[in-house]
């Protein structure tokens, strides 16, 4: 790791100090308790706004092969993945009314997708599609989910507006009976989990919240009736108004610039300001991006991912602020930390961090007329503290007459909202409406939720098997007591930036598991022994993270502050080399998982799942 125009230890001791004073500003006692979902009285920020009314239909009570929950790219990816392995009946069951999850819930104006277009869009080889920008709008990316949704037919069973309530194992069947808000009850032989991550909307439990006469929404449920326009802009609706919006992370930094343009006045409530870098956006010819061969695609983003962890690579296709920055995002993966010893890498990590911190810091003051809002704008904690953003307009948006920043870290958020605004430091502002930028909850989505219970053998509860000793898998896929239940998602896996690209090779390999227990007549189910194994392996790379989190600011990358990364154990050596560890799995070892039904569909394996 090269260390550019080192910074003094001086000056880096003095950097130390500010980043604790202001992770001290910020740290609230209530944590993540300072926020409410969009539950009770506040369930109608969850509505959805793009479905219309939901067509009655017939409860249904049939039977597939696969039920996939979850309709954003995990489970499409999963549906196209299952019909490649040639399985036959397959449904996906979406709480939104069409495909696309984070890009069917997500339209807020300037939305766009900040990883290379080229790399996040999956099955591009497949579909045959090239995109024509680095960076994608959401629009592009939505279209592109039902696009192969389309081409894998996988319209043909699906079932939208429709949330999973529960699954539950029937032994002498051998199969699951997925029960929903609709009145469904019907069986499948396997269920896949594609429940994703970031999918419960979060806001700030502000005292007088309820008392706001203005007009409030999510950004993530758009209300394009009220501002007019389309995710493009020309926000007709807003002309006029006092507008204030609520959040400064990676959605607040897209949608910022947006409401500038269109509304009277713009009040944007900042507590944390984001790292905002260079984002160069421009055309691509499918020249420029290599697309001139079968599996272009796939070496694009296996170049990217390897980049990104860490992984020996001769060559940087993508060349952007992720690959260059790589070392900064996954300082924690052994892959880069093996480079000298612990000690060394940590304080040429430390030096790279202030360089880069200082060079954003810089591009405010570059751009930002005004002295003050520069200063307020600065970010002070270590890069990737918080999730990285990316614009060319977010900073420029401060320097127009109709934008007022009001930072609000003195008072860890805004105080109180009134009838008619909102209060900060004792000043009301007066607004017609206020938009929530404060993003989503973490680690209560899907299984993890409650409000979708899994009963596997015997009656036995996932969350209630795993309450004594956490999640229990094999590679965060299958766990005894479940059997034929495969779940998507970086639980006990590995992620990346490129959520997308891991969400494929899940995909990939749980097809993998239906089809090799298809051919075998057999059920999926790890065996105790293969889950305690598996959970070594991840407890024994897990690297410390405390070094990092000390001195980052409140977020929920860190449990807002606590000091505890968020999430779960994931493969110590990141996603590129679980890739591969899955892929020599498949060909080796698959057997191990298989079990062979008796005549009543069950294994005759030990039944309880609890310990
Ligand atoms: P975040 O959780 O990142 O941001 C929420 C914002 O709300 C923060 O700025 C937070 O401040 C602020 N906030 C919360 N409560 C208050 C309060 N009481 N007063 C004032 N401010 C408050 O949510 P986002 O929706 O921005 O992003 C979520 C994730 O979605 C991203 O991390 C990313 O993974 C994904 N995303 C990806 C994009 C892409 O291009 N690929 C684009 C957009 C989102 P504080 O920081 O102080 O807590």
């Amino acid at each position: 790791m090269t260390t550019p125009r080192a910074l003094s230890p001086e000056a880096l001791a003095d950097l130390r100090r500010r980043y604790r004073l202001e992770r001290e500003r910020r740290v609230r006692p209530d944590g993540a308790r300072q926020y409410v979902g969009a539950d009770a009285e506040f369930g109608y920020y969850a509505a959805d706004p793009y479905a219309g009314e939901r067509a009655r239909r017939e409860p249904l009570r049939d039977r597939v092969d696969v039920a996939v929950v979850g309709g954003g790219f995990g489970g499409i990816l999963a549906g196209a993945r299952l019909r490649e392995a040639g399985v036959g009946r397959v449904r996906i069951v979406e709480r939104g009314g069409d495909f696309g999850g984070t890009w069917y819930w997500n339209r807020y104006p300037g939305i766009h997708c900040d990883v290379e277009a080229h790399v996040y869009l999956p099955m591009l080889d497949e579909t045959g599609y090239v995109p024509e920008w680095k960076y994608a709008p959401g629009e592009e990316i939505r279209r592109h989910a039902v696009r192969i949704a389309e081409k894998f037919a996988l319209y043909d069973d699906a079932l939208f507006s429709t949330a999973v309530t529960s699954l539950t194992w029937d032994e002498p069947s051998g199969t699951w009976t997925v029960a929903t808000d609709r009145g469904d009850a019907f069986r499948a032989t396997y269920v896949i989990t594609a429940t994703g991550t970031l999918t419960e909307l979060k806001l700030p439990g502000i005292p007088g919240i309820e008392d706001f006469q203005g007009h409030t929404f999510h950004t993530s449920r758009w209300d394009y009736a009220y501002t007019g326009g389309t995710p493009d802009g020309g926000l007709t609706g807003l002309a006029g108004k006092r507008v204030g919006v609520v959040g400064t992370g990676a959605t607040g930094v897209q949608v910022i610039p947006k409401l500038a343009e269109d509304a009277g006045h713009l009040y944007v409530f900042q507590r944390t300001p984001s790292t905002v870098d260079v984002r160069d956006n421009c055309r691509t010819t499918a020249r420029d991006v290599g697309a001139d061969h079968d599996g272009w695609a796939r070496e694009r983003r296996d170049n990217f991912l390897r980049i990104v962890s860490g992984e020996p690579c001769e060559e940087d296709l993508v060349a952007d602020r992720w690959t260059s920055s790589a070392v900064l995002l996954e300082k924690l993966l052994p892959s880069f930390r093996r480079r000298g010893d612990r000690a060394a890498f940590e304080a040429a990590y430390e030096a790279a961090d202030a360089v880069k911190m200082n060079e954003i810091r810089a591009r405010v003051e570059r751009i930002v007329t005004d002295p003050d809002t520069a200063e307020k704008l600065k970010p002070w904690y270590r890069y990737a503290c918080k999730r990285p953003t990316f614009s060319d307009v977010y900073y420029e948006a401060f320097n127009r007459d109709n934008v007022t920043l009001v930072d609000t870290a003195d008072t860890h958020g805004i105080e109180r909202m009134t009838a008619h605004g909102v209060v900060v430091g004792g000043t009301e502002y007066p607004l017609d409406c206020l938009i929530f930028a404060t993003g989503f909850s973490v680690g209560v989505s899907g299984l993890h939720s409650g409000r979708l219970p899994v009963r596997g053998r015997d009656g036995v509860q996932l969350l209630d098997a795993w309450r004594r000793h956490g999640p229990r898998s094999l590679h965060g896929f299958t766990s005894h007591g479940f059997p034929n239940l495969v779940r998507l998602g970086a639980e006990q896996s590995a992620a990346s930036v490129n959520f997308t690209h891991v969400l494929d090779e899940h995909a990939v390999h749980a097809a993998a598991l239906v089809a090799a227990a298809e051919a075998a007549d057999a059920l999926v189910e790890p065996s105790r022994e293969a889950e305690d194994a598996w959970l070594a392996v991840l407890a024994e790379g897990a690297p410390d993270h405390a070094w990092f989190h000390a001195e980052c600011t409140p977020g929920y990358y860190n449990r807002e502050g606590s000091g505890r990364p968020n999430g779960p154990h994931a493969y110590p050596d990141g996603a590129y080399a679980f890739h591969e560890l899955l892929r020599r799995w498949r060909e080796e070892s698959v057997g191990e998982v298989l079990r062979p039904r008796n005549r009543q569909g069950t294994t005759g394996a030990d039944a309880s799942p609890d310990r």
